[in-house]
Parts: C-alpha cells; structure tokens; sequence
C-alpha cells in the first residue's frame, strides 16, 4: 500500500470564497454559478455548458469544483452534476440521495430515515438533522414480546412486518436541509432521481446479487416481486432496471410537495400497506401500527453535533439517537488513552499492535453505548466523550492481552480516579450490515456527510403498491426485551422513540476549517470501519483511500470480532489470536464497511475517495478532474 504522510500533506483546507452561494439554482445564469474564477471556462471543462459528460466509475478522484463520494456512479454523477450547474453541497447531498434511492433502493429511499452531519460555510458551523425513523405512537415497551409468554418476538418474523416499519424520515430530511442550507427547489432536487427511476440503470453484480439473497423473502409480497423480480427471478447483471413505479413516487413528491407524504395519499397508501401488507397466497405477516396521526407528527430535527477533539482537529458526529457520534469519540478517545498509558504513539506500532488497541478501544466504547445510548433523556453524552473517562476507562489496557469479552460497561459518572472493572457486562445487540453513505462538497466549502438506510438491506421487504419502493423494517433496531435483565435499557421500544442507530456521518475540521468528511454503511460495523478510517489516514500513514480499503476488523464487545480475510487469515490474525481475541468471519461476503469520504488538498482541491472493492466499489467523483 501506498504510504505517505497524512498530516504533512494535507493539513490545508478547503478553500471557501463564493460570492454567490445562497443564491436560487434558477437565479443563476448558465455558466455564472459554476465557474471556480473569473477565466473563461475551458472548452474542456464538463458541466457548465450543455448536458455534462459521463465521468467514469473510479474510486479516487482529485480536482476542483467540488465533490461527491457514494457507493454507487450514477448517483455520485447526479450530485456532481448538481455541483457543476451551481448547486451547493445541501443541493447535491439531497439529489445524490434521492439517486440512491432509486439505484440502491435496498439500502436507501424515501421508504427509510438517516442522519445528515453539515458544516455551513457561512456560519462556518456544523449541525446535524435527525431524520430517524419513530416508532407510532401506540407502541410500547413490550411491542416486541409475545403477550402469552412475555418473551422477545422471533426477530426475522418482525423484520419481514408491518410491526417493524417506523415512520420514514428521508423525505423530511431532505426537504428540511434543502429549506435551511440548500438552493435548490424540492422538484429540481429530486428530478434527476425521477428521470434515473423512469430511464433506468445498469443491473451490477451487487444488486443482483442482493435481490438473490432477498428473492424469498420479497416473493412473499406481491408487489415487490412485481417490481424486483423480473419473473419471479433476479434482474441480470448488464441489463437495464427501470422502476416506473418508483418514478412515479418521486412525480408524486415532485410536483405536489414533502407534505404529500406525511399528510397526503402517498402517507394513505404506506399507512394501509405497513398496516396490512399484502401478500402471497398462503403467507401471512403481521401488520404494522402505523398511523396518519403519527405520519403528520413526524418531524426531522435540527441537533448539535457530538463534538470532541483528536490530535488537534475537531471531530463532528451524529447525536442520539445515533450511538455513533458518542461511540466514535470515545473510540479515539481511547486509543489516545493507550498512547499515554503505554508511551508509544498509533503511528508507530506494530499492525498486530495496532488493531489490538482498536479492537480493545471499540469494545470498550460498545460495552458502554449499549447501556448507556438511545433515544431516552439524560444521556451522560458529555461524560461518555470526556477523556477523562476514557482514561479510566483505559486503566486495565493491558498492551499484551485481550480482555475477556464481553467487557462491563463503566460509570460515565464525572468522577475518574477509580481503576476498578466495571460490574455487569451486557452481550452484544444484532444489528444487521445495510445502508448507504455519501459526502458531497460544493467549492463554497460547505460540506455533507450522509448516512441514510431502509435498515437491512431490502428494509421490511414490504413495497407500497404502485409507487415502487421499500418501506424499512427500522424499528428492529431497538433490543425487543432489556440487554440484560434488571439493567435500564435505553434503547427499548416506547412511543414515538427513535430506534438507536449505530450511522456515523463525520466531519472533521481543522483549525475551524472542513478537514476531512466520512460515513459507511454496515450497521453496528458503521462505527469501527469510520473509526478505522480516521485512524488509519490520520496515524497509520495511509493515504485516504488505502485507509479506505484497509483491511477491517471490528470488535463490538460479542463473543468474536469480526475480521476480513487478510487479518483473519493470515499471521496478523493469528497474532491477536495470541494474544487473546476471538477472531471470526463477519459473514458472506466477508466484508465491513463501504466508505465513502473527501478531503482537502488545498487551494479548491479535493481528493474524493470512495471504497475500491467492498459492495462492487464505490464511485468518487470532483467536479473538474485534474
Ligand atoms: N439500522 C442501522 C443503524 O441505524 C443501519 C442499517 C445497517 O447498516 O444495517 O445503525
């Protein structure tokens, strides 16, 4: 792998300067809003002129103009064009999604919810908007335990039902960050996504592979067979999916508003579906609680950052109900603890003794977001990102040995003197490895990091009649009955709660200025694969797409830890086995993380970075390639 310094080369930033941001789309001459200087655009330069040319499928792109990193090119494509006619960051961000929706419509769409982390160029602020599913209103503490036997329910007879559909929050996401930081109009920001549903995409392995995996499962409700499954089978790789159904959704939104969906026929039909799904002849599922009440309540919602610093730069996550922003900070939080405790700084350990460090720092952050993380009040958020707790919290590291799993959780109760190990430790929660992420930024220096998901990939499995796309099953992601009896659980279904997430959009500034931008998908893996890619860029000499594709392990406090091939095969795996971790492969594919990021390189540069191969790669892509 390529190895070079990080800090010495890229410690410069994105340059703002616009005079026009702020300024409608439509209020734009032609070519005004996207020229980066006064000169002339180059006949070559794509975008400004006429419809822009295709830019290739590559998983590192550098230039000028701005940029767009997603899992997936005709998405990344949709956000640079945004970009290239004078959008700005909220613009493509939003349009990038909405694409997503359509050509990653398992992982991604206005069916789903996520978490957007933003830094505003003009207030040179970072703020977050919550667009997590909510549970309905009548759900309850015991939603998800049998009546008779007060046990949890059979959580894959939840997933495929009405019962684990939360209220969608992308479409309110979208609309909010458009109305707060966006130039666009709502019909122009979801247009592209509309044509890309009526014209199509080209079927690649990994979708194919995905609807493979799903065709069981969405067979058993007739309208997503009807919309997935091109006689009854998988589409084939190469050739053209088109989703009428779904670009009619998007008209539906387009033309008639965000409010069609939370108080309109568009919010009629997915209450009816998630209500009573329709299914296969001799299938039954049971429906969901949803109601047009709880629809019209939804709310997606403005939040402050979780903020803490690392080796100088300021580290943006995601609030509760995400665990992220929380678990990352603590993270790097320990893993300077160790650095302290031991003398030896990350940069120059040993690779074995390096993902020790992580995955004793990422356990430790699981044992306490479990018990002490979700949508309930009084979050010790300030404690748990505190390095004096991380200090205590690293008093036991032994640089030799692994802890014995699962390790207690501690007190984040202000007081850091104690050395004693915690009392309870809690096993570990299932989340499964979904989602979609995307960082855009526009050449004003405003940055988006975005992390939206249906929930497992194919959501609920359930498909609105007519509009085409899936409704998530988000609400499994609360635990069904307490982690561990007689300990508080917060992330315990209720009504109205938001089901702890484990998504991870960041923003790193340096000096107040955007630094670096990065997100994954993968569920609870979300969280070590962000981490390990701002440890891997910042202390392990990688550049950012080799720390993009470094190989992964990911220890969350279960039983094993989840490791890639090239760990868990090889002398590296067998090395932390030594030393006490159980290493185990993180499923089929053995695969954690498809990241996506950008960086600065100063001057109107940018280096966009997505994942090479996880998921068939990821598509990064600047406005003006260099
Ligand atoms: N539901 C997961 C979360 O919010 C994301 C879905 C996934 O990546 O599996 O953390």
């Amino acid at each position: 792998m390529t190895r070079h310094s990080a800090r010495t080369t890229t410690r410069s930033r994105w340059v703002l300067g616009a005079l026009v941001v702020g300024l409608p789309l439509s209020l734009l001459p032609a070519t005004a809003g996207a020229q980066p200087t006064t000169a002339p655009a180059p006949q070559t330069d794509r975008g400004w002129h006429g419809r822009p040319t295709p830019l290739p499928k590559v998983p590192v792109m550098t230039g000028s103009g701005g940029a767009v990193s997603s899992v997936d090119r005709d998405a990344s494509q949709v956000g640079i064009d945004v970009l290239a006619r004078g959008g700005n960051a909220a613009d493509a961000a939003v349009a990038t999604a909405a694409a997503l929706g359509v050509t990653e419509p398992y992982s991604a769409g206005i069916g789903g919810g996520g978490f957007l982390v933003y830094y505003d160029a003009k207030s040179k602020k970072v703020t977050t908007i919550d667009g997590r599913e909510t549970a309905p209103a009548s759900f309850t503490d015991k939603t998800f335990t049998d009546p008779a036997t007060g046990k949890a329910m059979d959580f894959n007879t939840v997933v495929n039902s009405g019962l684990s559909v939360g209220i969608p929050g992308t479409p309110a996401l979208w609309a909010k960050a458009l109305r707060d930081y966006g130039t666009l109009s709502w019909g122009e920001a979801l247009k592209p996504a509309e044509r890309l549903a009526d014209q199509g995409f080209v079927v690649d392995q990994t979708f194919h592979d995905q609807t493979v995996a799903n065709a069981a499962r969405f067979s058993a409700f007739p309208a997503t067979a009807k919309v997935f499954l091109r006689d009854g089978k998988a589409p084939a790789v190469g050739s053209v999916f088109t989703n009428p159904d779904m670009a009619k959704a998007y008209r539906t939104l387009r033309t008639q508003g965000v409010d069609v969906l939370y108080r309109g026929r568009l919010g009629e039909a997915i209450v009816r579906e998630s209500n009573a799904p329709h299914t296969a002849p001799g299938v039954s599922v049971m429906g969901g609680q949803m109601t047009l009440r709880d629809l019209a309540a939804y709310r997606a919602l403005t939040k402050a950052p979780i903020h803490s610093q690392y080796k100088g730069l300021d580290v943006f996550g995601m609030p509760v109900p995400s665990s992220g922003g929380i678990a990352v900070a603590e993270i790097l939080n320990l893993m300077k603890a160790y650095e302290r405790r031991t003398g030896t700084p990350t940069s120059q350990v040993s690779d074995v003794q390096y993902l020790h460090r992580f995955s004793e720092a990422s356990a430790t952050a699981f044992a306490d977001r479990n018990r002490w993380v979700g949508d309930v009040r009084g979050v010790p958020v300030k404690e748990l990102t505190d390095p004096a707790f991380a200090a205590e919290r690293a008093c036991l590291f032994d640089p030799m040995k692994a802890h014995p799993r699962p390790i207690p959780f501690g007190s984040p109760d202000g007081s850091y003197t104690s050395c004693a190990p915690g009392a309870v430790a809690q096993g570990q929660p299932y989340e499964g490895q979904s989602t979609s992420h995307l960082t855009a930024t526009d050449r004003w220096g405003n940055v988006a990091s975005y992390t939206l998901t249906i929930e497992q990939t194919g959501g609920s499995g359930i498909t609105v009649p007519g509009y085409g796309f899936l409704l998530n099953n988000e609400l499994t992601d609360f635990n069904f009955t307490p982690l561990t009896p007689g300990v508080p659980d917060p992330n315990l279904p209720g009504s109205g709660k938001r089901p702890r997430s484990s998504m991870s959009p960041t923003i790193l500034l340096d000096d107040g200025k955007p630094f670096l931008a990065v997100g994954s998908p993968g569920g609870a893996t979300i969280i070590t694969s962000v981490s390990q890619t701002i440890l891997g860029y910042l202390d392990r000499h990688l550049s950012l797409v080799d720390a993009i594709a470094a190989p992964r392990l990911s220890s969350r406090n279960g039983a094993s830890e989840g490791a890639e091939p090239a760990i868990l095969d090889g002398p590296t795996g067998a090395a932390l086995t030594a030393m006490g971790h159980t290493l185990a492969s993180a499923g089929t594919p053995n695969e954690i993380g498809a990241v996506t990021a950008i960086r600065s390189l100063g001057r109107g540069i940018f280096e966009a970075a997505a994942e090479p191969t996880r998921r068939g790669g990821g598509s990064a892509m600047v406005v003006h390639p260099r």
